[in-house]
């Protein structure tokens, strides 16, 4: 197989040869047909997140091993399945779920992977949708796109799940409450979309780029605000008609948190889905005469990549905009999202495909 490899952290990623990997178990192999260009992918192509106050995690201390095909957001015809794998056939189009663990806990054998205390995700500690082939660690792992445009789809298995699962947690919350998103890229029009799909009817936008305001307006959204500068709560607090149940940081930075936090109300809640980096400082006399919740949430489980996928063929999910690119431009993807360059997505797609 070939892949499209981080060799070298912040070095460009070299196209290399790798063995195709052979299914063992309940193992699946999959030929990639498409993965979408993760803002995630930046940070492990990087080596490390900013975690606040000067510190930084280390990805390779997280057990991360180069080279590396990244890639998360994947689509893959299955080619072979291992001597335990059934309920696909050679063939079948699927999504994969990439957040898998060691498969045995609790969390792994409740659909509740992405929990798992041994994460083993695809595109992070093992290959993922940056090379020609992809192992599944098991079949329920994946799903039928159906009818669906697969470069959408791809996009489902982490920007999709990672703002369905936050939405969850601010739910349930009336259709004319505001629910702010903080952040107009990829995950911001996604978020719009799933809102608008479960028939939520006040969504405030915030970002710094008028373009990307723009075209979160253009995808649904209420009202938009611009996120620079001073006053950031206050103009969102004016949007909203008042301070806010829920805010939904995409970003996640020390900026858009402090303003996140802000603009809560009594009883509100800030859910916290970024990887910009930071750090938080919470007044705690006020977390608890407000009764505030500040909430961490990371990527989604597979029962949330089933139902978003039901509620995408159900006909109520606009598509975000993706853009396809040949697979084997993959370093050329990762630099215009590195340059801010991208309204929605970038989708790699298999020359294949
Ligand atoms: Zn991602
Ligand atoms: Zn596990």
């Amino acid at each position: 197989m070939r892949a499209w490899a981080v060799v070298e952290n912040g070095k460009p990623l070299q196209e290399i040869e790798l063995p195709t990997p052979e299914p063992k178990g309940t193992e699946v192999l999959l030929e990639t047909t498409h993965c979408g260009v993760c803002h995630s992918d930046l940070h492990i192509w990087e080596g490390y997140y900013d975690i606040g106050g000067g510190q930084r995690m280390s990805m390779r201390d997280r057990g991360m091993v180069l080279p590396l095909a990244m890639g998360h957001e994947i689509v893959g015809r299955v080619v072979k399945l291992g001597p335990e794998a059934v309920g696909v056939t050679v063939g079948d189009l699927r999504i994969v779920y990439p957040w898998v663990g060691c498969g045995h806990c609790a969390a792994c054998t409740s659909d509740e992977d992405n929990m798992c205390l041994n994460p083993r995700s695809l595109g992070v500690y093992q290959n993922g949708g940056y090379g020609t082939h992809v192992v599944a660690p098991h079949p329920r792992h994946l799903i039928n796109p159906g009818t669906l445009d697969p470069a959408v789809a791809a996009t489902y298995a982490c920007s999709g799940i990672t703002v369905f699962s936050a939405i969850r947690k601010v739910m349930p919350i009336a259709p004319e409450e505001a629910i702010v998103l903080v952040g107009a890229g990829g995950l911001g029009l996604n978020a719009i979309a799933i809102l608008k799909a479960l028939n939520h009817r006040n969504i405030i936008i915030v970002d710094v780029s008028a373009e990307k305001r723009d075209a979160a307006l253009k995808a649904g959204a209420t009202k938009a605000v611009d996120g620079s500068g001073e006053d950031v709560a206050k103009r969102i607090m004016e949007a909203a008609g008042g301070p806010v149940l829920a805010v939904i940081d995409l970003v996640n930075g020390t900026a858009t948190a402090r303003f996140s936090f802000g603009a809560l109300r009594k009883g509100g809640k800030l859910v916290q889905v970024g990887l910009f980096g930071g750090e938080l400082m919470l007044p705690l006399p006020i977390m608890a005469m407000r009764a505030l919740t500040v909430q961490g949430s990371y990527v989604g489980t597979v029962k949330d990549l089933r139902e978003l996928v039901a509620l995408a063929q159900a006909g109520d999910l606009q598509p975000l905009p993706v853009t396809t690119i040949a697979q084997s431009r993959a370093d050329e993807a990762l630099m215009r999202l590195r340059d801010g360059k991208v309204t929605g997505r970038i989708v790699l797609r298999a020359e294949a495909a």
